[in-house]
């Protein structure tokens, strides 16, 4: 019993859900005598469901993936798995015996209030006794409690996208990563590799146009749900994989990746046209106004945001209803180098 508390105390002295899925799955590979136990996100894509793994626990040591930071995690379709298809259509948990290794697949899912968000597999060499079933699923209970008050502090309450805490911790999660990786390039073919891997992270402001005037017009409930309405086409229209976030007010920040320049526009591009041509309930027409920058190593939060800014302040001065990108505007003369936050000058 005190051995468990104590794993229950690790877990939940987290603040963060890498470290907090770490702990739940070495937590139960050790109580349950686990050949090796895996974390599993479900991601669906339309009526497609995919598997990504983000966590394994086996004798050799512990695996995990950081889906913010990590663009090569292994995707697999549901289907390939026929057990984990079995447990997230059915919700409930799946065993699978494999004759050729011997071993005991237990497929637990984790659910979240209408849909399965990941599924939890704990391989062992015989069946899991009544006790050790009961021991993961009271593990799995407090896994999703503590996810669901995560996801709260970690939410908009208006629009549920991310808040701006969160941002601040994201983006501090992969400028610090990218330093990481700096730092490691030790000869020059790498170093090079680096640098363009520099332009992998993409930031984007969002401010939706004359938002004043739809308050004025229509009252502020109805501002609320524009917000909330354009939120959900923000969701639609990026992918699972890109961070979108409530800045503040009617402004939206959206952390992509992408390898080219043209790749981010034309997610930004498609996003613009959805919203001018959605028709908001009473209110009509609403469009939108972004500018975006490209995320490099040597960079700070507000450097970032900063100049993401100056090609939204550039694109709210020549129209509004589209999209700007700071590094192309300063190519082309449009803008000049901007005085950087800490005082010495931009050098391109
Ligand atoms: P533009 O950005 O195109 O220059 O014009 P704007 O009218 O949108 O300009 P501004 O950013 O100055 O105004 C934003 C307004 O958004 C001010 C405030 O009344 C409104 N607003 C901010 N937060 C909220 C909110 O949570 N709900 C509602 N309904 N309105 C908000
Ligand atoms: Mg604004
Ligand atoms: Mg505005």
């Amino acid at each position: 019993m005190i051995h468990v508390l104590k794993h229950v105390e690790s877990i939940t002295q987290h603040r963060d859900r890498t470290l907090l899925e770490l702990g739940v799955a070495s937590a139960l590979f050790e109580l349950v005598k686990a050949l090796e136990v895996n974390l599993y996100k479900v991601i669906e894509h339309g009526n497609d469901c995919f598997l990504t793994q983000v966590v394994h626990v086996g004798p050799e040591g512990v695996r995990y993936v950081q889906e913010e930071l990590d663009d090569s995690v292994d995707t697999m379709p549901v289907a390939q798995r026929p057990e984990m298809a079995a447990c997230v259509g059915q919700r409930h948990i799946v065993l699978r015996h494999l004759a050729d290794t011997g071993q005991y697949l237990h497929c637990f899912p984790v659910l979240a209030e209408h849909r399965v968000l990941g599924v939890l597999e704990v391989v062992c060499s015989a069946h899991l006794s009544e006790e050790n079933l009961g021991t993961a699923e009271g593990f799995l209970g407090l896994y999703r409690n503590y996810m669901s008050l995560l996801d709260y502090s970690e939410r908009d309450t208006l629009t549920g996208l991310l808040n701006r805490k969160t941002f601040d911790e994201n983006l501090g999660k992969i400028l610090n990563a990218l330093a990481v990786q700096r730092g490691a390039a030790d000869d020059d073919s790498l170093l090079r590799r680096r640098q363009q891997d520099d332009g992998i992270h993409w930031l984007a402001v969002l401010d939706v146009d004359h938002f004043k005037r739809v308050n004025d017009q229509f009252g502020h409930l109805y501002g609320d749900e524009v917000l909330l309405l354009l939120a959900r086409l923000m969701r639609d229209s990026f992918r699972h994989q890109d961070r979108l976030f409530r800045f503040g007010g009617e402004e939206f920040v959206v952390v992509l990746r992408a390898s080219t320049e043209d790749e981010v526009a034309q997610a930004l591009e498609r996003l613009r046209a959805t919203v001018e041509h959605y028709t908001f309930p009473q209110v009509g027409q609403v469009t939108i106004s972004m500018g975006y920058t490209h995320i490099r190593s040597q960079d700070t939060i507000p450097e970032i945001v900063g100049r993401a800014d100056e090609a939204l302040y550039f694109a709210k001065g020549n129209g509004r209803n589209q999209i700007a990108c700071y590094e192309t505007l300063l190519a082309s003369g449009q803008i000049t180098a901007r005085e950087q936050p800490n005082g010495s000058m931009e050098l391109f």
